[in-house]
């Protein structure tokens, strides 16, 4: 299985190097040459099977024999042992027809934890294979830094360091990041906000000189392996639902479009998905380019759901490619004209987006409602990203139709401030992570500028110190 580049204008890479690659060389993103698809029987046959034997299923097409069946299934199966609880995303009915998809079962509980865990093993795998080391490094709204960094600490051939937005994440993110005390996983809190901080990591993947001198790897959901990691969670509910007998729909909340992506990815192998639907907070660039045909950006205003506190959404270049019937020089002048002016019309493939997706965004107050509704209704307690989606389910999908799954992102646990203010109690962190607010801090603290992150990011690594 060969990638190639949204773009069109970067080498094929194959499943190995897809790994360790991140953004492509000519700025754009890698997606698989053909969509591997799955019978009805192996879907039908994922009911009721271990998370990781379906993990192996899904991902092992995309991968070209490159790695087995079995080597995922036993990484698959290692990646999730350290989650807490058994089916690793347990589904949860919250409404006769609308269930909650768990995803934050992981060490920093968010779903972010699904594809990082076991995107930390293939790396590896791939590095030791190799011979080589790799420098990490992205950009995180919240959750991808602490994710990245839980799955990487202590990695014999990565290093890892993470960007995040200067007093923009929770107390309880940001420590994520900072009090792992391994010498290889490194935070590092930027003067600006979270596009600011995802602008410089462009930028490095585009500094080709200093993404060799460092040998540059991605790990945010411009990681194809990420979303690939992501599909199996969508074929693991449809499954418990009835597919491929009857279909299911999906509301998803999204920040870069990586998880929904994956969501579509799985549609295009064969899952019945009949929406999928994507849930916003006021920072609602989606929603409103489904409206208008029109995807223009705007500033970015702090929401008690920061994961989601995004205006450029990375992986909706993936869709597009895709939407446009893999037009890369159609690619090339919607992503320059998103450079120059700030945004771009959609063209014709506005009518194809209105058919495969729905979009709503939930305002702070909407959020607080769904929150104590959903709550009184059932005793369920939904994080504020959560709640977003249950929101954009109620509003998009009412209550009929196929059986709705509303993934559940976040733990609340993680934004114990929002969830005091709205529900006046503060959710508790689970027995292992008890001593994650008195552990000592280490971070340092950079100006948005691209010189002084590349020359901090150079000065840490193991693998130019190997080079020189
Ligand atoms: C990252 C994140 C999202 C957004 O996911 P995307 O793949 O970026 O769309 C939503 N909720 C939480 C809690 C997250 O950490």
């Amino acid at each position: 299985m060969n990638y190639i580049s949204t773009r069109g204008e970067a080498p094929l890479l194959g499943f190995e190097d897809v790994v360790l690659a991140g953004l492509a060389r000519d700025g754009g993103l890698y997606v698989p040459e053909t969509w591997p698809t799955l019978s009805p029987e192996k879907i039908a046959s994922f009911a009721g099977m271990p998370f990781a034997d379906v993990a192996a299923e899904v991902i092992a097409p995309f991968t070209g024999g490159a790695i087995t069946r079995d080597e995922l299934r036993a990484m698959a199966a290692d990646a999730y042992s350290g989650f807490g609880h058994s089916a690793v995303t347990p589904l949860v009915q919250i409404g006769p027809n609308r269930f909650v998809l768990e995803l934050f079962h992981g060490p920093t509980l968010a779903f972010k934890d699904v594809a990082m865990q076991l995107l930390a093993r293939l790396m590896e795998r791939v590095l030791a294979a190799r011979g080589q080391r790799a420098t990490i490094v992205g950009a995180t709204s919240g959750d991808t830094g602490g994710a990245a960094i839980e799955a990487f600490r202590g990695s014999p051939h990565v290093d890892v360091a993470i960007l995040f937005p200067e007093g923009r994440v929770s107390d309880v993110q940001r420590r994520m990041m900072t009090t792992p005390t391994e010498g290889n996983v490194h935070a590092i809190s930027v003067r600006g906000n979270f596009d600011d901080c995802q602008s410089l990591v462009k930028a490095m993947f585009n500094d080709h000189g200093f993404r060799d001198r460092i040998s540059l790897a991605g790990v945010n959901s411009i990681n194809w392996a990420r979303i690939a990691a992501q599909v199996t969670y969508y074929f693991v509910a449809g499954a418990a639902l009835g597919a491929p007998f009857r279909p299911v729909s999906f509301v998803v909340p999204t920040g870069n479009f990586g998880d929904i992506f994956a969501g579509y990815v799985a549609k295009r192998m064969g899952l019945p998905i009949e929406k999928l639907v994507i849930a916003s907070n006021v920072n609602d660039i989606l929603p409103r380019t489904l409206d208008n045909g029109a995807y223009q950006m705007r500033g970015v205003v702090a929401t008690s759901s920061p994961s989601m506190d995004i205006q450029i959404s990375s992986n909706f270049e993936r869709y597009l490619f895709e939407a446009s019937g893999r037009d890369a020089p159609f690619i090339r002048a919607k992503m320059s004209a998103l450079r120059e002016t700030g945004g771009f019309d959609l063209g014709p493939v506005k009518d194809a987006m209105r058919r495969e997706f729905g979009a709503s965004a939930a305002s702070e107050q909407d959020v607080a409602e769904a929150i104590m509704r959903t709550r009184a209704a059932t005793g369920y307690v939904a994080d504020p990203h959560t709640a977003c989606a249950i929101v954009a389910a109620e509003r998009v999908l009412g209550e009929g139709g196929a059986p709705q799954v509303v993934l559940s992102t976040a733990h609340p646990a993680k934004f114990p401030d929002a969830m005091e203010d709205i529900t006046g109690e503060r959710p508790g962190l689970p027995p292992r992570l008890s001593t994650l607010m008195t552990d000592k801090e280490r971070f340092t603290t950079i100006d948005n500028d691209i010189a002084a992150a590349e020359a901090h990011v150079e000065a840490l690594t193991r693998a130019t110190a190997e080079r020189t």
